[in-house]
This record gives structure tokens, C-alpha cells and sequence, in this order.
């Protein structure tokens, strides 16, 4: 497969990326008629694939969210015959029906193509060894940055995931200098590496994502492993990992403006916001053929940031804050698990894993935060730990300006996540 990005395209003038942009817009939205969803959409608002004129149009069009994909289960936002649909993935995570996402040939070069400007961006190429320790089947992580990475000839581990010590013992054996995984499974790693003895000392690049994390959490992984760290963002919606990414700059993620359209939204509103300011992130692919979407309702917390990039790659995105439908509402409260993590890392009494559990008593909401305390604070006497409770009930209302109760946990006691971790368990019901 040939490389089809260019340069130039990264750092194009706005006038020539809006003319893109625009070129492909009309022809994604001329695609979307082929599936039933928006034709019907189209008709019920009484607008033809021609209302786009210009960029802002897009706002004329309706929304499409999560739930409508669901109803189309399996194959009901296909606008190609399955003749040519090479390959399905599914959504993962969440209950009931799971979303299905297609790709044509050019759809599986596309998205390939995207994560090698993703990780040629970030300095990694031929001489890196990757070990990707990502889930390879339904889940889009595995195979997209495995064929991303082949493309720009790094020599590709394909570990998956699981038997955290084999993988440890490969990162050493053949020199691994690259990895992908999820931030909690990073973090799981290093502490198998510290019982194992293992220094890891070929690893140079860390590519973290799949969930939200914490600046404070990149400085951890970074001194556990000796990693730069850059974060990763993607949907399978939108193919899968590769949407946005950080550059060595490392301050927001360049999302790539020629092949997705950004807009950020109010989500109780639906009304568009300016740039700088938090919201809900929408996204128009510009480059699907299998399964183009029009304004797709991410459910994740972000915002435009107003200021360009030192180098040169246009506007990025900040990064990913929470789900707007992961936000805890707590006494009223808007919690996003993120903060909670934020808080942990910061108190050196207390480790990194941690569970959340929400309650409903005498009509009141009760968050417990169940965190390990620090092997290396943990002497046994009572009144030490009387002492770290406090302070993590302290820190905790600080920033969320909620009172919690906190549980302290024998090191190694919580449970650990290889996926995506499922850190909050909300047992209040129907509200
Ligand atoms: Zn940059």
C-alpha cells in the first residue's frame, strides 16, 4: 500500500483546507442518501443533499447520536452493498446491542494511513519495535494500529492483551522501544515490571489511550517506564484509534481538519460553542465510504483550542476531559471519574488504582472512593492511617466540593483492567 497523505496537507493555508473540506462535505453528504436513517432525516426536515453551501451549512443538518446507530443494528448505515464491505468491527463496551461499524478496501488504507501520520508525527518510524497490547478482535485498537504501523515498516509485535509477564518478558527479549495499551494497563504493567525486577530500559514512546487520563498520570507512567507518553483518541465510529493525536508538543491533539470536521457543542442544547470553550465533540468524517456519518454526537468532553500549534499542523483539540454520558451527577454535582483519578495521583500515600462506588441512602447520594494506600506508607499503625483517610477526604473536596467516604485498601486488593477500566459502579438505580 502506497503512503496517500502528503505534507503539504498538514500544513495547508485555511482557505485551501476549508475548499477541501467543503469539496468533501457535499460528497459525504450526497453519500449518506444511499442509507434509509438519512434520507428519512433529510425529508423530515425538509432539506435535499444541495443544502450545503458552505461549511456552516453542516448546522442545518441534524445530529445523528449513538442510539441511532444502535437501531440500525447490524448493517443499517451501510451506504455500499455488502459486496463491498471487507471487513466489520464492533463498538465495544456498553450493554445491549453493539454498534456495527463497516469498511470498504480504501475505507481500511484510509484509516491505516491516518495512524501512520499519527505516529510519523510523533517521531516513531522503521527503526522502533512495537508491541501492540491492545485487545486484536472486535476492538478496533489492535488491528488499527497494527496496519498503521506495518504501513510505515515498524516491526510490529501483535501481543494483544493478557499475561502481563510474557508481555514484559518480550518488551525485554526483543527490544521493545515503542508500546500501545490503555493508561491503566500501562500502569499495571510497571507494576509488574517493579515486582518482576525488570527495568524495561529499550522502551522510548508510549502511545496511551482508549479512555480519558490525567497529565498527572502521564508524568507517573512516564517515570514508571521511562516513556515520552502521547495521547491517542479515537472512535469506531470514525474508524477506530488514529482520529486525533499529540504532537511532540504535547499540549492538545491535532485531529486531521482534511479528513474530519470538528464541531463543539452545548450537549443540553445542541447549539454550536466557540472556540476555547467546553462542550460536547461532533464529528463529520470527510473520508468514509462504508459508513459516512453526518455530525456524529461522540459523547466526549472536549474543546477547539484557540491557539494553533508551535508546529504548524493547524487547530487541536484539548484533551479528552470525560463522556458527557460518563459525567456522575452527585447532589447536583457534575463529577467526571477523570477528577477523581487527578485527585489520587497527586497524594504519594496512596496508590493508583482506585474504585468509585455511588449509593443512594435515605434519599441521599453517598460516593465511597476505595483507593490502596502506598506499600511504602503502609507501617500498620492506625492512627497513620486515621491521618491519609483525612487527607484524601480533604483533597477530594477540594476539588470536587463534595464530601466523600474514603476506604483505604491493602496494596494490590482492587482489581486491575487490561481493557478499558470500569472504575465507577453506580448503584443508585433509576433516578
Ligand atoms: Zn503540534
Amino acid at each position: 500500500m502506497q503512503l496517500f497523505w502528503d505534507k503539504k496537507v498538514e500544513t495547508m493555508k485555511p482557505s485551501e483546507l476549508a475548499a477541501l473540506q467543503l469539496k468533501r462535505l457535499k460528497k459525504t453528504v450526497h453519500a449518506v442518501q444511499q442509507v434509509e436513517f438519512y434520507r428519512k432525516q433529510f425529508s423530515d426536515a425538509g432539506i435535499s443533499a444541495s443544502v450545503i453551501k458552505s461549511l456552516d451549512d453542516i448546522q442545518k443538518l441534524p445530529f445523528t447520536k449513538k442510539q441511532d446507530l444502535r437501531d440500525g443494528y447490524p448493517f443499517g448505515f451501510f451506504a455500499v452493498p455488502m459486496r463491498d464491505i471487507v471487513r466489520v468491527h464492533t463498538t465495544s463496551g456498553t450493554t445491549g446491542k453493539p454498534t456495527v461499524v463497516g469498511y470498504t478496501r480504501r475505507d481500511l488504507d484510509t484509516w491505516a494511513n491516518l495512524i501512520a501520520r499519527n505516529m510519523t508525527m510523533i517521531g516513531i518510524g522503521k527503526d522502533d519495535i512495537f508491541q501492540n497490547m491492545v485487545n486484536y478482535g472486535m476492538f478496533t485498537g489492535g488491528l488499527g494500529f497494527h496496519y498503521g504501523a506495518e504501513l510505515i515498516g515498524m516491526t510490529v509485535i501483535p501481543s494483544a492483551t493478557g499475561n502481563t509477564r510474557r508481555q514484559i518478558e518480550m518488551i525485554r527479549d526483543f527490544g521493545v522501544t515503542a508500546i500501545h495499551c490503555t493508561p491503566s494497563y500501562a500502569m499495571h504493567l510497571s507494576e509488574v515490571a517493579e515486582e518482576m525486577g525488570e527495568s524495561l530500559d529499550s522502551l522510548k514512546t508510549g502511545i496511551f489511550g482508549a479512555e480519558p487520563w490525567s497529565d498527572t498520570m502521564r508524568k507517573t507512567l512516564e517515570n514508571r517506564l521511562g516513556v515520552t507518553a502521547f495521547d491517542s483518541y479515537g472512535l469506531s465510529e470514525l474508524f477506530g484509534p488514529g482520529v486525533a493525536f499529540e504532537c511532540p508538543e504535547r499540549d492538545g491533539l491535532h485531529i486531521w481538519h482534511d479528513s474530519y470536521l470538528v464541531e463543539i457543542i452545548d450537549p443540553a442544547t445542541g447549539e454550536r460553542l466557540p472556540d476555547g470553550e467546553q462542550g460536547e465533540l461532533v464529528v463529520t468524517p470527510l473520508v468514509k465510504e462504508a459508513m459516512p456519518l453526518i455530525r456524529y454526537r461522540t459523547g466526549d468532553v472536549t474543546m477547539l483550542m484557540e491557539n494553533g500549534c508551535l508546529c504548524g499542523r493547524g487547530k487541536k483539540i484539548a484533551r479528552i476531559s470525560g463522556r458527557s454520558d460518563d459525567m456522575l451527577i452527585i447532589r447536583g454535582i457534575n463529577v467526571f471519574p477523570s477528577q477523581i483519578e487527578h485527585v489520587l495521583l497527586r497524594i504519594p500515600e496512596v496508590g493508583n488504582q482506585f474504585m468509585v462506588y455511588i449509593d443512594r441512602i435515605n434519599h441521599l447520594d453517598e460516593m465511597t472512593v476505595e483507593v490502596e494506600i502506598n506499600r511504602s506508607y503502609f507501617s500498620g499503625e492506625l492512627a497513620d492511617l486515621a491521618k491519609i483517610q483525612k487527607k484524601v477526604v480533604k483533597e477530594l473536596h477540594d476539588t470536587l466540593e463534595l464530601r466523600t467516604t474514603v476506604k483505604l485498601m491493602e496494596p494490590g486488593s482492587l482489581p486491575r483492567f487490561e481493557g478499558k477500566a470500569k472504575r465507577v459502579i453506580d448503584r443508585r438505580g433509576d433516578i
